[in-house]
């Protein structure tokens, strides 16, 4: 590589690692930093000068390379590798259960028991009558069965373990059919051929994939068949000409042949949401009611509670998914218990506890108070005094998001940021970047958040980060 004289040069002046460590000396800021988060921040800061000299880009000067330069660009380095990866955000998407921002929040009283549980020892296996070793799934099986009118539960640590667990108990090497309609892919790479395939279970697929008949499932019945397998259209529909065939008649048709049938539910609910204007989603109980054998469930999708996968079904067919080895794999730790037991206690009396949940919560708000919400954000961003900005109340639409309900978008109030100088871009880039981050959305060129998934504590919060970026514009 032939390098020019000006290039030399600069290379010649990166300094050593130990001369930046001692330099670091002087400034009070790097006092408390661990040492290998600075050698790391040096080496990293230096590199990166090493590279944009190689690269000869014509833009950089000597003062670039001056020691104050550097030391300022190893504290940002350093500030970002001292702040915590995983850190809380505020979502102004209006998307509900937002799969990339952790999906459901906790319940007060699922968080306050999960401190509880965390800070503390526990009964996670110890039998507290009998004073001997007990099991820890036995602590959500029974509010478990209450809440579903199951004859037995069980959980895993997601719906993807609890669907894999039972296709492997239950289906491993002999054949399982699944109408062509239903072979999803939920995202993020879980598709249901393959999760049968690393299950062991063969594959067998009738139907088309709009119209899916009885008599096709019934013709594809052979001596190795394990299971008849429905899985629920999470995250689309088909519309038009299409047929599919109820749980009820699947059911009918596995106990002529006695052979199991399992549902997917996905995002499994226990309350009827058509009964609070969304759309009907299957629920739980009318699954178990229907007599599937196996019903598989996510813990945070429209439930509300903490990442988990449930099954809950017939006993027989849950003692052999308890006593399959890969359960120990897919174990759900006592975390999680202990936020899922406190959710699932919100659901003995649901119509008074709606609003405990967030999810649901946030599901069933009335347009009403989420534009009061807007106003009151509103209200507090135009009392910001700065000409640039312009805060406008518009009419926008959330979504449930999480593969549930992916029909239905509800309607929703928003409050849209325009700032003289900046970009729509570049204002979402700065609430993104904000110290607590804030995920709203574009439309139609305005940055927009919309009030259905902002908690009222997080008003002041987006008041401030407004603030902090007109200052800094
Ligand atoms: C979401 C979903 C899954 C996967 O559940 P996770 O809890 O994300 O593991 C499986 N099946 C269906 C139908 C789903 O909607």
């Amino acid at each position: 590589m032939n390098l020019s004289g000006k290039q030399q040069t600069f290379l010649r002046m990166l300094p050593a690692v130990d001369y930046i460590l001692e330099l670091a000396k002087t400034d009070s800021l790097f006092d408390n930093v661990p040492k290998s988060v600075l050698v790391r921040s040096i080496r990293s800061v230096v590199e990166n000068f090493r590279m944009t000299i190689i690269e000869d880009q014509q833009d950089l000067t000597e003062a670039d390379l001056s020691d104050a330069n550097l030391l300022n660009k190893i504290k940002n380095r350093v500030k970002i590798a001292m702040a915590p990866m995983l850190t809380r955000v505020i979502n102004a998407t209006g998307v509900v259960v937002h799969t990339n921002l952790g999906r459901s929040l906790l319940s007060d009283d699922a968080v306050q028991n999960l401190l509880a549980i965390a800070s503390g020892y526990s009964n996670l296996e110890f039998d507290l009558s009998k004073g001997m070793r007990g099991s820890r799934y036995s602590i959500v099986e029974n509010i478990l069965c209450e809440i579903s009118g199951a004859e037995a539960a069980m959980v895993v640590n997601n719906n993807a373990g609890a669907v894999f667990l039972s296709l492997e108990t239950l289906a491993k090497d002999k054949k399982v059919i699944v109408s062509r309609g239903e072979l999803v892919e939920i995202g993020g790479s879980f598709r249901i051929p393959d999760v049968m395939a690393k299950s062991g279970g063969i594959l067998r697929e009738v139907g088309t994939t709009n119209r899916t008949h009885l008599k096709d499932y019934e013709n594809a019945i052979e001596h190795d068949t394990a299971l008849l397998l429905k899985v629920h259209k999470s995250n689309y529909s088909v519309v038009g000409f299409t047929a599919e065939v109820s749980l009820e008649a699947l059911v009918a048709l596995g106990a002529k042949y006695k052979i199991p049938v399992m549902e997917d539910l996905g995002s499994g609910t226990f309350v009827d949401l058509s009964k609070y204007g969304l759309l009907k989603e299957p629920t739980v109980q009318e699954s178990v009611k229907a007599g599937a054998d196996i019903i598989t469930f996510s813990g945070d999708k429209l439930l509300g509670g903490p990442q988990a996968g449930i099954m809950v079904g017939k006993n027989d067919l849950l003692m052999k998914i308890k006593e399959n080895p890969i359960n120990r794999a897919l174990r759900i730790d006592k975390l999680t218990l202990a936020a899922l037991e406190s959710t699932l206690r919100h659901y003995r009396n649901i119509d008074r506890e709606m609003d405990s949940i967030p999810t649901l919560r946030m599901l069933t708000l009335s347009l009403a108070h989420i534009e009061s919400k807007a106003k009151t954000l509103a209200k507090m961003l135009e009392n910001i005094s700065d000409t640039r900005l312009s805060v406008d109340l518009i009419d926008t639409s959330s979504r449930p998001g999480g593969g549930s309900l992916p029909l239905l978008t509800l309607p929703s109030k928003g409050v849209g940021l325009n700032v003289r100088g900046i970009s729509a871009n570049a204002v979402e880039e700065q609430m993104r970047n904000h110290e607590l981050p804030i995920i709203g959305r574009i439309e139609e060129d305005l940055f927009i958040m919309d009030l259905r998934t902002l908690l009222d504590d997080e008003l002041p919060i987006i008041k401030h980060a407004v603030e902090h970026m007109l200052k800094k514009a």
